[in-house]
């Protein structure tokens, strides 16, 4: 867990009501993201998990507007994001960075590292000159655990991790404040994973960055995040802690996701009951009425429906959306 100091007063990213959908058809709506509220504050990160589908990566597309908006808001620094003018966006775009998921699309591959990196310097005015620019990457390299004679190679010449390092280079090379992880992870060995996590943990210490980390399992996004969301088809469901969400874990959904992480203890791991879900996720094009776990959920009361349950407070800094806590 981050030590830094956080300035929890103060949300660098406040997001109310958010909505994204897609239209499909006349008929057929994608609900990605429907009315998610939360703040992510300086220095924090906030995890965001949920299975592939849920709508964690709109939600974090839409906050750093990849995307525009269906509804709602997103601030940054108090200020809508989605009515900025074109310079205020220009400012936003090097406040605000994104790593992706693939190390291997979201690298071109046709151009040397030193190149990958200098394109957002260059966008953004940061160093006067060649030469400074690339005394600056090579620092900026060694940081993220790569040398300098990698400056000159391709990245296809890298492997999966070595790529994602890269990444983060590139991010970090135009000194954002505010970083959405989009599942930076996922795609690598899981002995790698641990070195990113860590990797993104020093960063963020020596840096002060705030980050949005999505994720689409429990178990690595623990590590890294102060707060974690659990989201499910477009809705946040459960917001707190990451340490009591990992103790006191209070809707069905969030249960069911944690029994399926194995725990190193071989005694604990044969008592403890593995919560298997019935059914598959639904379709997020016009999805049920009323919860949208309700299907799948062995609690579900005729109530849950008919309306969408909204997230209320059930114990300081913990919020859960689910008619059983009214
Ligand atoms: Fe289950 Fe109802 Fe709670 Fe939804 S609101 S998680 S269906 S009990």
């Amino acid at each position: 867990m981050c030590s830094i100091e956080k300035e929890r007063k103060e949300p660098l990213l406040e997001v109310k009501n958010l909505k994204k959908h897609f239209k499909i058809n006349s008929k057929e709506i994608l609900k990605a993201v429907d009315d998610v509220s939360f703040e992510i504050y300086k220095g924090e990160t906030l995890g965001i998990v949920g299975e592939s589908g849920c709508g964690k990566t709109t939600c974090g597309r839409t906050c750093v507007k990849l995307y525009d908006k269906t509804d709602g808001t997103v601030l940054f620094k108090g200020q809508d994001v989605h009515s900025f003018n074109k310079s205020e966006y220009r400012k936003f775009t090097k406040e605000t960075q994104m790593i992706f998921q693939d190390p291997y699309s979201s690298l071109d591959s046709r151009l040397i590292v030193n190149d990958i990196i200098a394109e957002g310097m260059k966008v953004h005015g940061i160093c006067n000159s060649k030469e400074e620019r690339s005394e600056k990457i090579r620092e900026i390299l060694s940081q993220v655990g790569l040398n300098k004679e990698h400056a000159s190679r391709y990245a296809y010449e890298f492997s999966g991790g070595q790529r994602q390092r890269i990444g983060i280079a590139r991010a970090l090379a135009v000194n954002p404040e505010f970083m959405v992880c989009d599942e930076p992870i996922s795609a690598l060995d899981v002995s790698v994973q641990a070195q990113i996590v860590n990797l993104l943990m020093r960063l963020q210490e020596e840096r002060g960055l705030t980050y949005l980390f999505i994720a689409h399992d429990l178990s690595m996004v623990k590590h890294i995040s102060d707060r974690i969301g659990v989201m499910y088809l477009g809705n946040l469901v459960e917001l707190t802690t990451s340490s009591e969400l990992y103790q006191s874990p209070s809707h069905p959904y969030t249960k069911a996701l944690l029994s399926a992480i194995p725990v190193p203890d071989p005694d604990y791991q044969m008592e403890r009951q593995r919560i298997v879900l019935q059914g598959d996720i639904p379709s997020p094009i016009n999805p049920p009425m009323g919860c949208k776990f309700a299907q799948r959920c062995k609690y579900a009361l005729p109530k849950c429906r008919e309306a969408t349950p909204k997230l209320k407070k059930i114990s300081e800094g913990h919020f859960v959306a689910c008619y059983l806590y009214d």
